[in-house]
């Protein structure tokens, strides 16, 4: 527990309950909205917080309401400072149940490859327990708190008969509710069709089942499936699944340098044909970063069609992709410019938190972004302006929780502060959030102090 942690788990001891009424006052809002960078001349704005959602926004909101008829005394007032607002962060691609585990006996991946991280997982979740799980989640959930993430999607490894992750995070799920919005996916982490559980359980049925207790996502891993036929089924079982029982999907799709790996062309032709194409999600694409250009000038034309999402998650694919290679030795990660400049949506994830695939992973978002800019070379100063939407709306969309997110009136007065004054000096600064808002209620403050008592805060953090 880091000693800011630690001041906040004894703030948060002391501190009273919120009024149904905060303005925060002297924010300068970056909306997240594509191409509506705040220029630093604008502006600040007050932002009114009521009954958990944004009242109001405007400049010298105060007077405003005091000559409406508000009892400014029963306002709590916040001033932000002149610094950044932005929707609360979206980490689109994480595995809550492997955080933590990279030291195990038995869990060390040697090679540093995709698929000795699969096997070092397989030989050693056997012992998992949901308490267990939960204790490491919770740990991970914090640390991502910490750092503006309040929308997380999670695999659940469902090849395990007894599905304990997948009831451990959705107990989490509940229970930290009020803090983080956690999408669940019901992910076949050894395979839809090369998986055969200890009563003969294939992972396809083991993912349906998932479905039924309440998974919000189908997953898949069709690159790791034993042959190409078991591969293409899988993603026809995917789509088939998602349709059955109105889920999203969120595949680990084509994660190799193999460049005949095009599990996402066919994703995507499902998809559209299906009518889900915006509620599909395509993870890792690593081997888009091999293709060669005739055949994805010929893909993306699919891909706008089908509307389909792409999640990137760079600081993993740079370590685990290219280990086949000698030199040069290729990036793996997929095409997030390309994409971009299509049209098409691409967010952006962690991944990993200390496990079998990869040593570090702290949940600080701003380091996946920097990552990201540098290797997919979106480096122009309107790319770099505009760089906060792949943590922001990006993610959201890729989540399909546009309705309900953004810093505007009427949506949850959901969001986040950072410690710059413009959407370039954040991402110049990789910058720290030193504010966290969830429903008009301070979740921390670098500052000052965690204001309201809620225990499902105090326990996570306590954990
Ligand atoms: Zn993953």
């Amino acid at each position: 527990m880091t000693a800011q942690t630690t001041q906040i788990v004894q703030a948060t001891t002391t501190a009273s309950s919120t009024p149904a009424r905060t303005l925060f006052i002297n924010a300068h809002i970056a909306t997240g909205q594509p191409g509506s960078t705040v220029a630093q001349t604008a502006p600040l704005q007050d932002i009114l917080a009521e009954n958990g959602r944004i009242a109001a926004i405007g400049e010298g909101l105060a007077s405003t309401l005091a000559a409406q008829g508000y009892n400014m005394a029963d306002v709590e007032v916040v001033d932000l400072g002149g610094k950044l607002v932005c929707p609360p962060f979206c980490d689109t691609h994480l595995h809550l149940d492997y955080v933590f585990t990279a030291r195990k006996p038995g869990a060390v991946n040697e090679s540093g490859t995709l698929f000795e991280g699969i096997q070092r997982w397989s030989d050693t979740k056997s012992d998992l327990t949901v308490d267990e799980i939960k204790s490491r989640a919770r740990k991970a959930i914090a640390m991502e708190l910490r750092h503006g993430v309040q929308y997380i999607r999670s695999h659940a490894d469902v090849t395990d008969p007894n599905l304990t992750s997948l009831k451990a995070l959705l107990e989490l799920k509940e229970e930290l509710k009020d803090v983080v919005t956690i999408q669940i996916v019901s992910f076949p982490q050894e395979g839809m069709y090369s998986y055969e559980g200890p009563h003969g359980e294939s992972g396809a049925e083991l993912v349906e089942e998932g479905l039924r207790m309440g998974a919000d996502c189908v997953g898949g891993i069709p690159h790791f499936e034993q042959c190409r036929e078991f591969g293409e089924k899988s993603m026809h079982t995917v789509v088939e699944l998602a349709s059955k029982y109105d889920k999203l999907i969120d595949v680990h799709c084509d994660e190799t340098d193999d460049p005949n790996s095009r599990y996402v062309e066919l994703l995507s032709a499902l998809a559209y044909r299906a009518g889900i194409g915006e509620r599909t999600t395509a993870s890792h694409t690593c081997s888009l970063g091999s293709v060669d250009n005739a055949y994805f000038f010929h893909l993306t034309k699919l891909l706008k069609a089908a509307h389909i999402n792409f999640a990137c998650a760079p600081t993993e694919n740079l370590y685990l992709q290219g280990r086949q290679d000698t030199f040069p030795k290729r990036r793996g990660i997929t095409r997030v410019k390309e994409l971009t400049d299509a049209g098409i949506n691409v967010s952006l994830g962690q991944d990993s938190m200390q496990d079998p695939w990869y040593p570090l992973g702290n949940g600080n978002m701003m380091i996946i972004l920097d990552y990201v800019l540098h290797v997919a070379q979106m480096m122009s100063f309107p790319e770099i302006d505009d760089a906060l939407k792949f943590l922001t709306v990006n993610g959201a969309t890729t989540l399909g929780m546009r309705d309900n997110y953004g810093v505007e009136v009427g949506k949850p007065a959901n969001f986040v502060v950072l410690n710059a004054d413009s959407v370039f000096d954040a991402v110049y600064e990789r910058c720290d959030v030193i504010r966290s808002v969830r429903g008009g209620r301070t979740l921390f403050s670098a500052h000052t102090v965690v204001e309201g008592n809620d225990e499902v805060l105090d326990g996570l953090l306590l954990r």
